[in-house]
């Protein structure tokens, strides 16, 4: 019999775990939110991932439960650890991606390098932190954040006021604003067994908090820094006991210090690159890793690898348009698409290119990108 995952969340990520799934004769199965979402193409239940009924049912016909996404409660994740489900990433690993100030926390514990942060509960507390921090400073809901939506650069404390209400009594997280050169991320694979594959680190660029573009390898990285953000995202993985993909969000600041700013459970934006450019896709590897099988290997085919978020797209039939002509115009671009109706904004595909030279891929994955325009 096949091995078979469960995805709880049935966005573009479980749909692009779809592929690699077939290749390796496992049986992906999604618990989608609703009808016709992104992973709709696999064997798809639908149910609320905050119902321990929905998911423990779905659980039951499967090897391992993975993720989508970060937001399945603890109740829920311990559920089903409980029911001896086997879930990776586990529940222990996932609070730190749940949390970012349980993450900063953990990871203070760990001597992870990483910008001056506190926890402040009222606005006297966060005053006093941008008093300490030059007037300025980066305020962060701990939780349900995402493209940038709950981050916020104040330079007063009242700038705050309507998160202190609506989150009365926790605390917010606010860290030091980071006078970054770049921003890298590094993924890396870890398998219940503990064995880990590290990907070369590449650098992002994010437009309005939003992932645009990610160029792999990072152009100009020294040899310490893709040594150390290897380092880093090992000791976080091994320090944290994540299993599956694990993407570190990292700071590379002006005097070439590295300092995290998030971590991902799952495959992740940063890593959409791997696909068709490096030996084994994020999306492959985190099904081996989940399941507790050999890494593939994590060198890239080629010199440079370009990916270009196509956000908000085309409205209705156009994108098959679009399609047409990106695959017309530009051979070499690797076309992602995630069955998305377009918003302003919302991410509804990627391309890919890969090539001897840094600038060809780019040029190529824009010029495709700009299409979708
Ligand atoms: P999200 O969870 O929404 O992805 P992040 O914590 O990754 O939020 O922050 C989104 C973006 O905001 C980052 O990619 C970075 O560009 C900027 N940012 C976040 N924290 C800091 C910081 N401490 N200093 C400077 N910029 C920051």
């Amino acid at each position: 019999m096949s091995l078979r995952v469960g995805v709880v969340g049935g966005g573009q990520l479980a749909r692009m775990m779809i592929a690699p799934a077939v290749e390796l004769g496992i049986e992906l199965r999604v618990l989608a939110e609703a009808e016709g979402m992104s992973a709709a193409l696999a064997a798809t239940a639908v149910g609320d991932y905050r119902d321990p009924d929905a998911v423990l049912a779905f659980a039951e016909d499967v090897d391992v439960i993975t993720f989508d996404h970060e937001h399945v409660p603890q109740p829920v994740l311990r559920a089903m650890v409980d029911a001896g489900v086997a879930v990776h990433p586990g529940p222990d690993a996932l609070q730190y991606a749940q949390d970012k100030i349980v993450m900063r926390t953990r990871l203070a514990e760990l001597g992870v390098p990483q910008p001056d942060w506190a926890a402040v509960r009222d606005a006297a507390e966060l005053q006093a932190f941008l008093d300490d921090h030059g007037g300025r400073a980066v305020v962060k809901t701990p939780r349900g954040g995402y493209d940038g939506k709950g981050v916020r650069v104040v330079s007063a404390a009242s700038e705050a006021d309507d998160w202190f209400a609506e989150f009365s009594g926790e605390p917010l997280l606010v860290e030091e604003l980071v006078a970054f050169r770049r921003e890298l991320a590094q993924q890396i694979a870890r398998r219940p067994s503990g064995g880990m594959g590290t990907y070369p680190v590449v650098e992002t660029v994010q437009r309005d908090g939003v992932c645009a573009e990610v160029f792999a390898p990072a152009p100009g990285a020294s040899a310490r820094t893709v040594e150390l953000s290897a380092r880093i995202a090992a000791d976080i993985a091994a320090g944290i006991g994540v299993t599956g993909m694990l993407a570190v969000e990292l700071f590379e600041t002006v005097d070439e210090r590295l300092l995290v700013n998030e971590l991902a459970m799952r495959p992740h934006n940063s890593g959409h690159w791997t696909q068709d450019g490096a030996v084994t896709s994020q999306f492959e590897q985190h099904l081996r890793a989940v399941l507790d099988l050999p890494l593939g290997a994590t060198e890239t085919v080629d010199a440079a690898a370009v990916m270009i978020n196509i956000l908000g797209g085309p409205q209705g039939e156009e994108i098959t348009d679009r399609i047409a002509a990106a695959a017309a115009e530009h051979p070499t671009a690797k076309i992602h698409t995630y069955g998305k109706s377009p918003r302003p904004g919302r991410k509804v595909g990627h391309i890919n290119a890969v090539s001897d030279e840094l600038d060809d891929a780019a040029y190529t994955a824009r010029a495709a990108a700009a299409l979708f325009d």
